[in-house]
């Protein structure tokens, strides 16, 4: 008898409490502002959401300058530099700070860390907007590292005053091997007061590596510049999963990749809206795999607050 056609669906997936709440600011701002409401880079990094909020009046742009003076702007989940602050002021925009408090925790780090005069050694990927924001935070203490292989180029003033940061939504593993190297170079080296790889992007990627070796093919539903949903293509490839796309929508599936296929593996980045996996989960139905199984490796239940400027006016008793 053929072996029945299943999908195992990981849990926790899809969007984390940072994004929930910047996708919901830019939807409260334009509620209560009405459009356009202008929102520096993308709100998160996601295709479907950037396009449903454009279609409702948000305005994308790069830059505060591309903003008209006096204008609302709301920053992104990623974060900003203290310039990025400081053009806003200059044009006087009305700045909606959506930034995840988890970004805002590793900027208050840098800073701190800054101060006391260390060498800051940042973990992150080249050009992704988050390290352009902590970066900004103390630009002179503060240097880049890319992964393991570029430990070499790492230099201090004092090696007794080292201490590593990382971005949010790195892989867990890869970062560990980057520090193991920065640790053989600089022993001293200080960690971090708490996890700079945020809850959201660690859960996701256990779900992957619990049920990676039991799958022929991993489907992750999130956007190429979506920099948590990319590490889980290469966790589910790391941990034993014959094969694993990334793919924005159900329609993208190319179906020779289910050829052979008996076990689909199915998660989603944090910033991507569970609307998305679904229409994954029917296609797959078209394709017999009806049998679908939650693999959960963690329950989360951590929400934000939105944004000072969207909360209600406190009233006075
Ligand atoms: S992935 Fe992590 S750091 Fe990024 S918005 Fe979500 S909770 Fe915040």
């Amino acid at each position: 008898m053929a072996e029945s056609k299943r999908v195992l669906l990981a849990s926790p997936r899809g969007y984390c409490a940072g994004v929930d709440r910047a996708v919901e600011a830019v939807e409260r701002a334009l509620d209560k502002h009405g459009a356009p409401v202008y929102v520096r880079k993308e709100i998160v990094h996601n295709r479907h959401v950037v396009e449903t909020l454009s279609d409702r009046g948000a305005i994308f742009v790069n830059e505060t300058d591309e903003v008209p003076e006096s204008a609302i702007v709301v920053f992104s989940a990623h974060g900003v530099s203290p310039e990025v602050h400081r053009t806003a002021a200059e044009r006087s925009l009305q700045t909606i700070d959506a930034t995840c408090p988890l970004v805002t925790k590793v900027h208050q780090e840098a800073k701190r860390f800054a101060r006391d005069d260390y060498d800051i050694v940042l973990i992150g990927h080249e050009g992704h907007e988050e390290v352009e924001g902590t970066s900004g935070e103390a630009p002179e203490h503060i240097q880049l590292v890319d992964g393991p292989d570029a430990v070499d180029q790492v230099q201090v003033r004092d090696p007794e005053r080292v201490v590593w940061l990382s971005q949010t939504t790195l892989s867990v593993d890869e970062t560990m091997q980057t520090v193991k190297r920065l640790r053989e170079k600089f022993p001293l080296l200080n960690d971090p007061p708490s996890d700079d790889i945020c809850y959201a992007t660690q859960n996701r990627q256990v779900a992957v590596k619990a049920m990676a070796p039991k799958c022929d093919l991993v489907i992750v539903v999130g956007s190429k510049n979506s920099s948590n949903s990319v590490r889980l293509v290469e966790v589910a490839l790391q941990n034993g999963a014959k094969s694993s796309y990334l793919v924005d929508y159900a329609r993208e599936i190319d179906p020779t990749w289910l050829d052979g296929v008996t076990t689909v593996g199915l998660t989603s980045g944090a910033s991507v809206p569970e609307v998305l996996v679904r229409g994954v989960v029917d296609l797959l139905a078209e394709h017999g795999f009806n049998d679908v199984e939650t693999v959960t490796t963690a329950e989360e239940t951590l929400t934000f607050a939105l944004p000072r400027e969207l909360r209600p006016a406190r009233t006075a008793n």
